[in-house]
């Protein structure tokens, strides 16, 4: 069978692939940690389970409209207003299956043969891909561990031309963990309002941020790009519902009835059990919220800490998120491995520790660790790559 160009075009997401093989290599009965997954390795806070089956037995399992229930919308315009200040009405809301399905219609929605969406490197593994499979044309802009891996207004300027769509600013980051300040924002934000550059604000970590730090929306500090940037978030990351599948974009009404188009021959509405859970996220008690982000707070520092003192690997300390993104060249050409890809597949191989390489993410010569795993198990993992990289060491 001959398939579509368009999918020889792209490539498999990596972070699922690999949390897939690990999975795999468990099952067989080997003692595989697996560094790999972007998910909260809490289960969803009982509250929220709660809801999904009150919801069942009162016969909440019919269709619901394509841009989801009203009452999430609501609950969703409330949160933007209350956590972030931000004015939206229900109308410029849809519910999605998971953030990456809201991604996913946008570029259906906004995107052109030939168009152009930018993309800061490191990226999350789905952004390029996304834009391919919309016949769009993804502009990759390189940065440095030096700019805490954020792009310039300079290095912004330079990319944007005739053909220029969109940008994506992921704050914080998957996979660096950084954050851009307001200052940043607005000079990126004033860059697009001159250009007349959408503006894909995918905020799904936002709730992850910590000692202190805020991470703004860029509609927060330029409100005048409100109508040109589209808001992702979702459930997954914040309240670890990544198997529900509930995702959101908060955007102009127009743009928010293009996404519902494509979702309504696609998808239809996002599961109904899954809405009523996250309204149950968005309206019930934050508590969960809380301790779940104090223990990633507490891994971050502990298992940073042990991080720095492996040879061969550094990392910028991240600010959010739940992944460090580790320059792992070094160790890997020291250990006679032509590629940090292949020496991640040996560390699989042979020490049982799953990392995600950061060919996926633009930049390889890095991997990505995600400590969304117990303590216990992340230090046991470093433990293990330190061993592996001694081991080796020519
Ligand atoms: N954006 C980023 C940056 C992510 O890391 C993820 C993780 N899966 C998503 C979007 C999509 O999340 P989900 O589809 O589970 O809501
Ligand atoms: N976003 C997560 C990650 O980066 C989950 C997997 C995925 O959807 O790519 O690992």
């Amino acid at each position: 069978m001959q398939f579509a160009s368009r999918v020889k075009t792209i490539t498999p997401s990596s972070t699922l692939q690999i949390t897939a093989k690990a999975n795999a290599l468990k099952a067989e009965g080997l003692n595989v940690i697996s560094l790999g997954a972007g998910e909260p390795d809490f289960n969803t806070p009982q509250a929220i389970i709660d809801a999904a089956f009150r919801a069942a037995e009162s016969g909440k399992t019919k269709y619901t409209p394509t841009a989801g229930i009203p009452e999430l919308k609501k609950a969703i315009v409330e949160k933007l207003r209350h956590d972030q200040g931000l004015s939206y009405h229900e109308k410029n809301i849809i519910i999605t299956n998971g953030a990456k399905h809201a991604l996913y219609l946008i570029f259906q929605a906004i995107l052109n043969p030939g168009d152009e969406v930018i993309i800061p490197a490191p990226y999350w593994v789905s952004y390029p891909e996304q834009v391919k499979l919309a016949d769009g044309v993804p502009v990759i802009i390189e940065t440095s561990e030096d700019h805490d891996f954020k792009i310039t207004p300079k290095q912004l300027e330079a990319a944007i031309h005739r053909r220029t769509k969109a940008v994506i600013i992921n704050s914080p980051s998957n996979p660096t963990g950084m954050i851009y300040t307001e200052d940043e924002l607005r000079a990126i934000g004033r860059l697009c309002q001159r250009h007349g550059i959408i503006v894909i604000s995918d905020e799904i970590y936002e709730k992850l941020v910590y000692h202190g730090e805020h991470a703004p929306s860029i509609v927060e500090v330029m409100p005048e790009i409100k109508d040109q940037t589209i808001i992702v978030n979702g459930f997954s990351k914040s309240h670890a519902m990544t198997g529900w599948r509930i995702g959101y974009a908060a955007a102009d009404e127009a743009l928010i009835q293009a996404m519902t188009k494509v979702a309504s021959h696609s998808t239809s509405n996002p599961a109904s059990v899954s809405q009523y859970a996250a309204l149950e996220a968005y309206t019930g008690s934050k508590d969960s919220v809380t301790v779940m982000r104090q223990a990633f707070e507490e891994r971050l520092d502990k298992a940073y800490e042990r991080l720095s003192k492996i040879p061969g690997l550094r990392c910028v300390k991240p600010k959010g998120a739940f992944y460090f993104f580790v320059h792992a060249k070094d160790a890997a050409i020291n250990n006679g491995f032509n590629s940090v890809t292949e020496w991640a597949q040996a560390l699989l191989e042979e020490a049982h520790v799953a990392v995600i390489p950061g060919e996926g993410f633009g930049a390889p010569d890095y991997i990505r660790l995600s400590y969304a795993t117990s303590l216990d198990q992340i230090l046991e993992a470093l433990d293990r790559i330190e061993a592996f990289i001694r081991k080796h060491q020519k």
